[in-house]
């Protein structure tokens, strides 16, 4: 495999930075990436050359920017493999991807005493708007629970699924314990009990092929900024035949067909939910970001990185009194972890100041760390530019926040 490391960090000009003055070894990819200088440029070129508001003007620029905008939709479905690109909605990240077919699929088809089936290792973006989906309609929410290794409890899922279960929501790859799902089976499983499923693919995208035709789910989201794009852009991916049924989730310019004070009509997919000034410079430049990821190759992101995995998950656990949260089988991605009883956070501030971002805290799945019994987990989470010398960096950092707490 011809995976250029030292021109693939090349490009990526904040890695170059320092911080308390050490080299900086940045290892919080999970909450978001770092941005390519293909990137980064083609944002400046587009307001420097192509900038107007899409799909209204009959102008130049308005052209370039709506023909930017609908390229880059194009290249979001070639890059999961959607049956059309009307199947493509860019919304401002998973979280809003998530709301929004909360708001539109839940109040059409999710009614008094349905229930919803998530899991305990969801996000709270993948929690709390189903939470307050139920309230609003009377509807149930059921939590799978996962195992002292931190994976999903399957037949306690398959008990779970009745006619009831409209909808079954659940993340692809865990963001707290890097467990991998085996989200083929839960799709099927959903299928069988005819409930619709949602996957969760904030921490997946970035990492492994996804398709989402092949997978059959009924929604995949994702977010730009996790996979080398800017903040603010993101995805819902959504059959067809559920986005044409389902009523708009915000209404104004845009989503439009026909305006009367009578009655408005609304415009065909994807516009129908995309209302008002979209963030067209994120769509172009997560255009760009796929672009990247396409030109060294999913496959061969996933191969360097399962490797890189490997080697950081081994030295991690030959670090005496580092526990590691999460032993399934089929992780990628983070090493949630806790060394000693020294607390999270302080440990994730003393390799701050050895120039180590991580995160600590509870990574935003408040009822995960619960159920373990803990307040938070140090995090490392991996990308594409990340060395085993920078683990082996991480390594000796935690030997001396051990040595600083002994
Ligand atoms: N779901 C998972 C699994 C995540 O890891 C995250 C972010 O960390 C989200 C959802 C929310 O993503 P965003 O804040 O980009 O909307």
């Amino acid at each position: 495999m011809n995976y250029n490391i030292n021109s693939i960090r090349s490009d990526f000009p904040i890695l170059e930075q320092k911080i308390a003055g050490k080299p900086l070894i940045y290892l919080d990819n999970g909450a978001t990436t770092q941005k390519p200088k293909q990137v980064i440029d083609s944002i400046s070129k587009f307001y420097s050359e192509i900038n107007g508001n899409i799909h209204r003007g009959v102008h130049q620029l308005s052209q370039f920017s709506t023909d930017a905008y609908e390229e880059a939709r194009q290249k979001v479905r070639d890059f999961i493999n959607a049956k059309s690109e009307t199947e493509v909605i860019f919304t401002r990240g998973t979280t809003e991807s998530i709301n929004l077919i909360a708001h539109s699929f839940g109040r059409r088809y999710i009614h008094r005493d349905d229930e919803i089936i998530i899991s305990e290792m969801e996000h709270h973006s993948n929690i709390v708007p189903w939470q307050m989906l139920c309230e609003q309609v009377g509807a149930k929410l059921r939590v799978i629970p996962f195992d002292k290794n931190g994976e999903l409890c399957m037949d306690d899922f398959r008990n779970m699924l009745s006619n009831k279960t409209k909808l079954v929501a659940i993340t692809h790859i865990s963001n707290s314990l890097g467990t991998v799902n085996p989200i083929r089976e839960v799709i099927d499983l959903a299928h069988k009990a005819g409930a619709a499923i949602l996957i969760d693919g904030a921490q997946a995208v970035q990492h492994t092929t996804v398709d989402v035709s092949e997978l059959n789910c009924d929604f995949y989201v994702f977010s730009g900024h996790k996979m080398y794009a800017p903040t603010g852009i993101g995805v819902l991916y959504g059959k067809k035949s559920w986005l044409d049924e389902m009523p708009p989730y915000q209404g104004g310019g845009d989503m439009i067909d026909t305006v009367t004070f009578k009655k408005t009509t609304y415009a065909e997919l994807p516009l129908k939910f995309e209302a008002g000034t979209t963030n067209y410079v994120g769509a172009m430049a997560l255009g760009k970001a796929i672009d990247y990821i396409q030109h060294i190759g999913i496959e061969n992101i996933e191969t360097y990185e399962k490797k890189l995995f490997k080697y950081a998950a081994e030295q991690l656990s030959l670090i005496p009194d580092l526990r590691i949260i999460g032993n399934a089988k089929n992780k990628s991605g983070v090493i949630s972890f806790l060394v000693g009883d020294i607390h999270h956070y302080d440990t994730g501030m003393l390799l701050d100041k050895m120039g180590i971002a991580v995160r600590t805290g509870n990574h935003c799945t408040q009822p995960l760390m619960t159920k373990i019994g803990i307040t938070g987990t140090v995090r490392a989470s991996f990308a594409l530019y990340n060395t085993q010398d920078e683990i082996d960096k991480l390594c000796s950092a935690i030997e001396r926040v051990k040595q600083f707490f002994s």
